[in-house]
């Protein structure tokens, strides 16, 4: 790797100083590996943490039951094969505790932590015309100044806490399962109300209710989710993987997700309907996301679609037993267009007489009182209430930072219409400032630990690239970002993603634009990124 000379601005690691080579917001996956990175081109770096820890998602998300979708094989790093071969998971599907202690072992074993400052939220980022610097302030009223900036703050990250009428006279606790409190909660005993029936509480729900006197599960949309068919790693699969990692994450980024997904391109509709079903019934039982690989046109075919949707319909008529209850469980929209979720338990959980499930999609919660909360003229009443209401996707945590570019413009008003980015790396009038994952990358419809190596590996370079030329200035154009956005959208237009109010939508979030957000296809995607760079980065200015 090269090594560029450090800048003239370049300050010591002591702690006090105000001026850096680069400010990194955020200490997931993302800001820990950018600030490797960094490192090894001897930039002064700093990351800004708002937690008292690294982690990010596996640090703010510890509700019972939480873990990765993704084989722990597979949702790793790969940056360093010594940390490959010696890191052991020990799911299939690591747990949330396992994926943070492995978070904190990278964090250590490479020495990061002394420049990562925690309990520190970033408020504004301010890029200075006159010097080319960004402008970094925080809440606790530091300013630090840094020639780049970059954003590593997460694309699930900011949480989505509805506005209920009545809220703040609940009696009782309330939890959000992206901020869920460190020491963990007791249920036993308790009455709880949990509001979502995502990925997060399809998780939780079947240990809560393991717990708890009683659970109501107040559900808007029914999900589709498949059986993890979670269990201790199996070695021999893990050697085999081991004797050749590279090859194996080679083959994976292939495919569409970037995740080994099997993805067979047939079409659904060209086999014959026992063929299909044994296909279905192979990939339940195997237990992945990957079920949805099955067949080419599954995100592309209506019909081959229902195919999908009709046999995990069937499935959770198979596990819930009171005939009226499965059909509120079982879901109506495409299957695929929100996030598929994978469960240990999800749907027998309602065969259980202390869980109750009430359908809020034609008549919504109108109100939380002290005891409960209330729907048309019944009060439901519970202890403790749960909020797995999700996030303020890709887009949230950005926004809520006063980011400003060139002339003062501020990113939330640029982004008025939907987030506009350059391959989801950069934005147009906002120079040396990068996104890691950003709205218009693969992101989150990707395996993102990949993702994001892919990401902060382009914008090492980039910035090599450019701080050993003397660059003082690099920034997407507005020609190229808008083609890119248009480009993303015609390619989610093409299949049948924008055809329900997910999150990758927007449309969780009341008066969100409605624009999709990640862009569709890793292989492509990775091309790109290659092309634009070895082209001198082409779609971006540079000035001296
Ligand atoms: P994050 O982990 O979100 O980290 C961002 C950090 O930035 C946070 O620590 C936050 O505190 C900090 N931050 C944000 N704003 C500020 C600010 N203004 N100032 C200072 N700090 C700030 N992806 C998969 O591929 N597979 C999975 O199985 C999977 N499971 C998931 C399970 C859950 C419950 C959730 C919520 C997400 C899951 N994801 C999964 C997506 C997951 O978010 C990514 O895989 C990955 O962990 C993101 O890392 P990151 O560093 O980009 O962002
Ligand atoms: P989510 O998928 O957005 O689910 C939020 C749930 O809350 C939905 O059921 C939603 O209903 C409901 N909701 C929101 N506002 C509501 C309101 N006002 N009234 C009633 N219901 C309301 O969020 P999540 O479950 O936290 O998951 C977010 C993403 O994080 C996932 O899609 C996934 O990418 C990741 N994740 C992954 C895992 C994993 O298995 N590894 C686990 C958790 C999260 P509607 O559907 O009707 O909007």
């Amino acid at each position: 790797m090269p090594v560029i000379q450090k800048s003239a601005v370049t300050s010591q690691t002591e702690p006090g100083r105000t001026s850096l080579d680069a400010v990194i917001v955020g200490a997931g996956f993302a800001g820990i590996y950018m600030l490797h990175r960094l490192r090894q081109l001897g930039l002064a770096a700093r990351v800004l943490e708002a937690g008292d820890g690294v982690g990010g998602t596996w640090y703010w998300n510890r509700y019972p039951g939480a873990r990765c979708d993704v084989l722990s094989m597979e949702y790793s790093y790969q940056f360093s094969p010594e940390l490959q071969q010696e890191w052991a998971w020990s799911e299939r599907y690591a747990t949330q505790p396992e994926i943070l202690r492995y978070a904190n072992h990278v964090t250590d074993r490479f020495d990061l932590r002394r420049d990562i400052q925690f309990n520190t939220r970033v408020r504004a980022a301010v890029f200075d015309d006159a010097s080319g610097r960004w402008a970094i302030t925080t809440e606790r009223g530091e300013s630090i100044t840094a020639t780049y900036c970059v954003m590593a703050t997460g694309c699930l990250s900011s949480t989505n806490r509805p506005q209920f009428k009545g809220l703040e006279n609940f009696s009782g606790p309330i939890y959000h399962t992206g901020d869920w409190p460190h020491a963990g909660v007791d249920f036993s005993g308790q009455r709880v109300g949990i509001i979502g029936t995502g990925s997060s509480a399809i998780q939780s729900i079947p240990l809560i209710a393991e717990q708890a006197a009683h659970l109501h599960v107040f559900q808007r949309t029914a999900s589709y989710s498949v059986p993890a068919q979670n269990g201790p790693l199996d070695l021999d699969s893990v050697k085999s993987i081991k004797a050749d990692y590279a090859a194996y994450r080679a083959r994976n980024w292939q495919q569409p997700f970037g995740v080994d997904f099997r993805t067979n391109p047939e079409s659904a509709l060209s086999v014959a309907v026992e063929e299909r079903t044994r296909e279905y019934e192979a990939r339940w039982h195997y237990g992945s996301l990957g079920f949805l690989g099955a067949y080419g046109d599954l995100l592309v075919s209506g019909e081959a679609n229902e195919t999908a949707a009709e046999f995990i319909r069937d499935k959770i008529r198979s596990i819930v037993k009171d005939p009226a209850l499965a059909e509120k469980l079982v879901p109506r929209q495409v299957v695929g267009c929100k996030r598929l979720c994978l469960d240990s338990g999800y749907y027998a959980t309602f065969n259980r007489p202390n869980v109750t499930l009430v359908d809020v999609s034609t008549t919504p919660i109108e109100e939380i009182t002290p005891h409960g909360l209330r729907v048309q003229d019944t009060e439901y009443t519970f202890d403790r209430l749960i909020f797995a209401t999700g996030f303020d996707a890709m887009t949230g945590a950005l926004e809520k930072i006063d980011i400003r570019g060139k002339g003062g413009l501020a990113l939330k008003t640029k982004w008025a219409a939907g987030p506009r980015t350059y391959l989801g790396l950069a934005t147009a009038g906002f120079p040396n400032l990068f996104t890691i994952t950003g709205p218009g990358s693969p992101s989150v419809l990707s395996n993102m630990l990949p993702s994001i190596e892919q990401h902060v590996n382009w914008v090492s370079e980039c910035i090599d690239y450019v701080h050993r030329r003397g660059v003082r200035t690099i920034e997407a154009t507005e020609d190229a970002e808008s083609q890119w956005v248009e480009h993303v959208n015609a390619v989610a237009h093409t299949t049948l993603y924008p055809n329900c109010n997910s999150w990758y939508l927007g449309a969780n979030i009341p008066g969100k634009p409605r624009i999709f957000m990640p862009y569709l296809g890793v292989p492509p995607y990775v091309v790109k990124c290659k092309e634009v760079a070895a082209r001198g980065y082409e779609g971006f200015a540079l000035t001296v």
